[in-house]
């Protein structure tokens, strides 16, 4: 829709990613107005598609575990839907072993594994001891070395969490890891050293995945019969006494509710000046950026893996997959479509020609490309708020950010506005919990 130099709401949405349409979704029929900075709706579950490449901001996978959320994606994918198994490794000390680097480490040089078992064992028994399950509110460093042991700290958890936070593992605290990261018992480190392969471990075992046109299918589904939702317009200013905010071209809304979706220092920055205290908390707010690199290689059979983690620095990325495996409509016939997960840090500097050949030598040294490869499109697409840092300041900047927010009619959620390590199931759900919130007001 095109905006009116001035113009009234009762719910002002800001961004059209998946937390933002879902609240408008949600609304029905209470009155709303969504502004996105880009011109096309779905946030970071966009796709692009390039000559004959469907490529997505790195991987968006649907991995569901919300009845509600369940009902509602595959209704709105309908048929256009495909299921997968996970199928993913680690690339670590020249060898292939399955994920998660913790239940498997057969394949693994011989010291390597001694350290990852006796290590695991050591904590084990201390454990045992303590009587009670490590803490969750200790940081990161200290929760791995607790829970895994020294070994599988040092040779994975500590190498591969550093390179993908671009943060010291002392100064993370260990909250977000409960659903994320897997904890094999004792028997599965044992056996997944002898030669046990094939259990499933963790969260996303099995995952769906739109058959044809990308992530960007769930957010259309979702903005689909959505009206009032402005494209192409950016917020600059939130004059929250009043109530008012200003975008980019100098149009402005007045509202009553806000809901925020945008990253939350990017919201705050807008509201400024604020009061010191919430200055000083917006300061705490970390995050970490990376280099989404979309890659299309002329041959179908480049990998029969999902994705593939790279703990080791020496490799530029942290991650690889292989979007052909969930769906082979993603790319041409006869192609694979690759996306190679970068952090920010590693490749700053360098020209994109560069960061190119030095993927494509680490992709050639880990066996997926050949050297006769044929590369037929590079798509980058930096991602600056990738992942929120959870340093061990962030708790206490929230909770004294999240009440100011709310005393002036504000509910920030979604990944980027609740500032937290979230999926796209949990987006859904702030957006209908915001919704439904307002309409009871
Ligand atoms: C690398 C990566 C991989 C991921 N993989 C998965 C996965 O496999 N499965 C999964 O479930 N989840 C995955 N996620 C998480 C998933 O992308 C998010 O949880 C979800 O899409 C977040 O939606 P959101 O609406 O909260 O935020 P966003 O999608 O970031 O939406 C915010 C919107 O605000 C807009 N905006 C920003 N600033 C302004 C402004 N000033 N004015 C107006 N608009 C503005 C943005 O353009 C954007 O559209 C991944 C995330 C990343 C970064």
């Amino acid at each position: 829709m095109t905006l009116k130099k001035k113009e009234t709401t009762s719910t002002l949405i800001l961004g059209a990613g998946l937390a933002g349409l879902s609240t408008a979704f949600h609304l029905k029929r209470h009155p709303y107005l969504v502004v996105e900075r880009e011109q096309r709706v779905g946030g970071t579950a966009r796709s692009f598609a390039i000559d004959g490449f469907t490529f997505d901001i790195t991987g968006h996978l649907l991995h569901l575990h919300n009845p509600y959320t369940t009902n509602l994606i595959t209704a709105l994918l309908g048929r256009n839907v495909v299921s997968c198994v996970r199928n993913a490794w680690i690339y670590s000390h020249n060898a292939y072993t399955r994920y998660p680097f913790q239940a498997y480490t057969r394949g693994l040089p011989d010291a390597v594994v001694d350290d990852c078992v006796l290590g695991f064992f050591d904590a084990y028994l201390k454990n045992k001891k303590r009587k009670r399950p490590v803490d969750l509110n200790q940081s990161f460093s200290d929760w791995c070395l607790g829970t895994f042991g020294a070994g599988i700290s040092r040779h994975f958890m500590f190498p591969y969490n550093e390179k993908l936070f671009q943060t010291p593992a002392n100064t993370m605290t260990a909250d977000w890891c409960g659903p994320f990261v897997p904890m094999p018992k004792l028997e599965d480190v044992v056996e997944g050293a002898l030669g046990n392969q094939n259990r499933p471990f963790g969260y996303n075992t099995t995952f769906l995945y739109p058959q044809r046109g990308g992530i960007q299918v769930l957010s259309d589904g979702l903005a689909k019969n959505l009206k009032n939702i402005a494209t192409g317009e950016s917020v600059t200013r939130i004059d929250w006494k009043k109530k008012r905010a200003t975008l980019a071209g100098g149009k402005q809304i007045t509202y009553r509710h806000l809901v925020n979706t945008i990253p939350l220092p990017d919201l705050l920055q807008a509201m400024s000046p604020l009061p010191k205290a919430i200055e000083e908390a917006r300061r705490e707010l970390k995050f970490a950026s990376i280099l989404c690199v979309n890659m299309g290689v002329q041959r179908s059979d480049v990998s029969s893996r999902s994705w593939i983690y790279f703990p080791e620095k020496r490799f530029p990325f942290y991650r690889v997959g292989f979007t052909t495996n969930f769906t082979p409509t993603a790319a041409p016939r006869g192609h694979s479509s690759l996306y190679i997960e970068v952090p920010m840090d590693s490749v700053s500097g360098k020209s994109k020609g560069e960061i190119i050949a030095s993927i494509q030598e680490r992709l050639i040294e880990s066996r997926i490309l050949k050297t006769s490869d044929k590369i037929s499109i590079v798509q980058f697409l930096p991602v600056r708020h990738a992942y929120v840092i959870y340093n061990k300041e962030r708790t206490k900047a929230l909770s004294t950010l999240f009440p100011f927010l709310a005393k002036q009619g504000i509910a920030s959620i979604g990944r980027y506005g609740a500032w937290k390590y979230s999926f796209m199931e949990e987006a859904i759900l702030d957006g209908k919990a915001a919704a439904e919130k307002i309409a009871k007001q």
